[in-house]
């Protein structure tokens, strides 16, 4: 394992800087529990140049033609598909997840470059001729001008993606603030836009915490906030940010249920819920957090799954002499404390703990931050281990006794990102769809992420605004429109304005 502690900086102007005396932050691999980088947090300087620097590569980039601008995409997306797995590399050396699951992220985020370098057909507008006589009304889409990105640690390349490609496609200048605690799949990508050909200062990498935050939202040259992370920063984020005359959307945390009706696959069920439970060891917005067992299914299912996690291998995501894992290790030693603290509740509150991985040791990793796999079943809902977010991989079992309970129970919750049902029935099926108050829902699927052509939003705390992620959310809301009015005379002297279209204003 590379022991080396690189030093982090920002992307400014086409380069990576490292301003002398900045504050730092720590960054660690994970499996290896040892730090591997010391990032640049910005301070005041750091955000204005980084503006400054956006701002004159948006006057540059909204000029381009859409043919250039589309040969730039096509570019990018050729040279990430060719150079992947040095990406998939750097996430998993400082976020953890197994490497095939860092590739599985990039592959999402591609299909959404593959969407924005069709952006000539989604961006374009619409045209009435002859409104009143000799009259034509039309409409443009524009760019924003440099809009901001904030996202989180679980999804260094993914979530950034869910944005950038749109927003850098519809003409604007991207100013990206990734986690401090995975900073360099950002950077990699500022490189890839450069060898693209994108014009400096058009992808911008800020690095930082709360003072760069807090930089884009209060500037004035920031035109739009796209946020992903926790529930309360998402909310602080759509208030301030609207505060300061932003668009926004702040897309939040989650609580994901997964519905078994007694006529379901159990198999299909426990193989799906392992996976969606435990998979990037359940540092996924869309993990599977609680599985709600209609009885008499519970004891068959619990059974099912606990077979299933005797099988799971937890390591070191970059795998050891070519096998790679099932699981890697939790972000940060603090997050392994407040996972193992949220069992800990969990057990005090009378549930049953039936895999325990608090003590989870891997074998030549002692220092890693692994957490092994987890499963609690009599989950009590009044508990707060059941009603806040853990983001590990633990899975809680509530055992209820029919539909309309596990409906009106999910409905209950604050959240409302993801949730799926298994069953067989196909008029079950349909009546969760229409009655669950939730934003992306599976249907014998765990993990249902919407393509690159729908969106991807939460309803409730979930997502702050109306505006999803991607797909024609996503041209909206990186664009603005104005509506043109216009008349021509005529050459040959017949002026088409008639009285009418005089009275009405024309
Ligand atoms: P986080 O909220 O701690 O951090 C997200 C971003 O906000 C980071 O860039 C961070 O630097 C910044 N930030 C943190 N504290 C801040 C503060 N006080 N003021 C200003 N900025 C601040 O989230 P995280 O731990 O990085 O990511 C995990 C969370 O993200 C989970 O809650 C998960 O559900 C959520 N998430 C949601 C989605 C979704 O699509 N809804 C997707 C991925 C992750």
């Amino acid at each position: 394992m590379n022991t080396e502690v690189r030093e982090i900086g920002h992307w400014i102007e086409g380069v990576e800087q490292t301003p002398a005396g900045a504050r730092t932050a720590d960054v660690f691999n994970p499996a290896a529990g040892a730090v591997s980088g010391r990032l640049a947090l910005a301070d005041a300087g750091d955000i204005d140049r980084a503006i400054a620097s956006a701002e004159a590569g948006y006057r540059v980039w909204s000029e381009y033609s859409v043919a250039k601008r589309q040969a730039v995409l096509f570019s990018f997306r050729e040279l990430l598909n060719a150079k992947k797995s040095e990406l998939a590399a750097i996430i998993t050396a400082e976020h953890g997840k197994v490497l095939s699951d860092a590739m599985g992220e990039i592959a999402r985020g591609q299909e959404v470059v593959e969407l924005a370098t069709g952006f000539p057909h989604l961006m374009k507008g619409a045209f009435t001729e002859n409104a009143s006589t000799g009259i034509d009304v039309y409409s443009l889409k524009q760019p924003l001008g440099v809009v901001g990105i904030i996202s989180p640690f679980n999804f260094p390349a993914m979530v950034p993606m869910w944005f950038f490609p749109i927003a850098i496609a519809a003409g604007n200048a991207v100013v990206l603030k990734p986690s401090e605690k995975d900073p360099s799949a950002a950077l990699w990508i500022a490189r890839l836009w450069q060898e693209a050909g994108l014009p400096d200062g058009v992808f911008t990498v800020l690095q930082g915490d709360k003072t760069a935050v807090d930089g884009l939202l209060e500037d004035p040259r920031i035109a739009s906030i796209s946020f992903v992370g926790s529930t309360p920063i998402a909310q602080y984020i759509y208030e301030t940010a609207a505060k300061h005359g932003k668009r926004v959307q702040a897309l939040g945390g989650a609580k994901n249920h997964m519905l078994v009706l007694p006529d379901a696959d159990l198999d299909l069920a426990a193989d799906q819920a392992v996976n969606a439970g435990y998979g990037a060891a359940g540092e996924r917005c869309m993990a599977i957090s609680v599985v709600l067992a209609v009885e008499p299914v519970a004891d068959s299912l619990i059974e099912k799954i606990a077979e299933r996690i005797a099988g799971l291998r937890v390591g070191d995501g970059a795998g050891v002499d070519g096998v790679e894992p099932d699981m890697g290790p939790l972000i940060t030693r603090e997050h392994r404390a407040k996972v193992a603290e949220y069992v800990d509740i969990a057990e005090g509150d009378g549930a049953t703990i039936v895999v325990d991985g608090r003590t989870h040791v891997v074998q030549g990793c002692e220092d890693g931050f692994f957490f092994g796999p987890t499963l609690i079943d009599r989950m009590p809902t009044e508990s707060r281990a059941y009603r806040e977010e853990i983001f590990g991989p633990v899975l809680q079992v509530v055992r209820v006794s029919s539909f309309q309970e596990a409906v009106d129970l999910i409905n209950s919750g604050r959240f409302g990102n993801g949730t799926a049902i298994f069953t067989n029935d196909g008029g079950s099926a349909r009546r969760f769809q229409h009655e669950v108050e939730v934003g992306m829902i599976g249907i014998n699927v765990p993990i249902p992420v919407p393509v690159a052509y729908h969106s991807f939003g939460g309803w409730k705390a979930s997502l702050f605004g109306d505006a999803k992620a991607y797909g024609a959310h996503g041209f909206e809301f990186f664009t603005r429109e104005k509506a043109v009015t216009s008349r021509w005379l005529d050459p040959a002297g017949r002026h088409g304005a008639t009285q009418s279209s005089i009275n009405l204003g024309f």
